[in-house]
């Protein structure tokens, strides 16, 4: 059996929600979190429903958007933290992990999103001041346009990651982790476009830009 199978079929999302630190009600009801939530709209069961939102899918769904992380992972998650053998491939049954893997896989997205962040708020310094307008005349570049429009939203969410309580960094996490993910893989993109065009004879705007 796959991972995948082995994980929906030992697995109720709501037993993963539960295990992942959400408050399920005892009607199965609890606050969406895909959405900005104040009454309890997502109806967990097998698989998931929000009314709010319409979000919808099995457990792995749920614990892949809600870690920002791919199915392959999640199901992979699910099988250490629920204790749930499966066929790795090799034929042999793994042997699932024990000992605090939440609060380990909880750190770790944790100190990733802070470490993109920050890279990503000095780029956008860094950006406010090579791209500003040097004359009255002269358009924003696209560059200096979104380290106004980001910088703000970056600041506080670096500030949620250094000095919130627990429930304020992993609202950061939950809620952004997705978007996180983007921002590397954007700014991964942006590095190797500009190496790129330095090679070029330094160019000074990369296709990137495009973006
Ligand atoms: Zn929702």
């Amino acid at each position: 059996m796959s991972i995948f199978e082995a994980v929906k079929q030992s697995v109720t999302t709501r037993q993963a929600a539960e295990r992942y630190g959400i408050r399920v009600e005892r009607n199965g009801m609890c606050r969406c979190p895909f959405h900005d939530d104040s009454t309890p709209s997502m109806k967990l069961d097998r698989r998931y429903y929000c009314f709010g939102c319409g979000a919808t899918g099995d457990v792995i769904d749920f614990v892949s958007r809600l870690r920002g992380i791919g199915s392959k992972e999640a199901a992979t998650l699910l099988a250490q933290d629920f204790a749930i053998p499966y066929e790795d491939g090799t034929g042999k049954m793994s042997k699932p992990r024990q000992q605090n893997t939440d609060e380990q896989n909880y750190k770790h997205m944790e100190r990733y999103c802070f470490r993109v962040l920050l890279d990503y708020y000095r780029l956008l310094c860094r950006w406010k001041e090579d791209y500003a307008p040097q004359t009255p005349e002269d358009g924003y570049h696209p560059r200096f346009g979104e380290a106004l429009q980001k910088l703000p939203l970056v600041e506080y969410l670096l500030d949620e990651l250094l000095c919130g309580d627990m429930q304020a960094r992993a609202s950061v996490v939950i809620e952004y982790g997705e978007e996180v993910r983007k921002i590397e893989q954007r700014m991964a993109e942006l590095a190797a476009a500009d190496e790129a065009a330095a090679q070029n004879s330094g160019g000074q705007y990369s296709a990137a830009d495009e973006h």
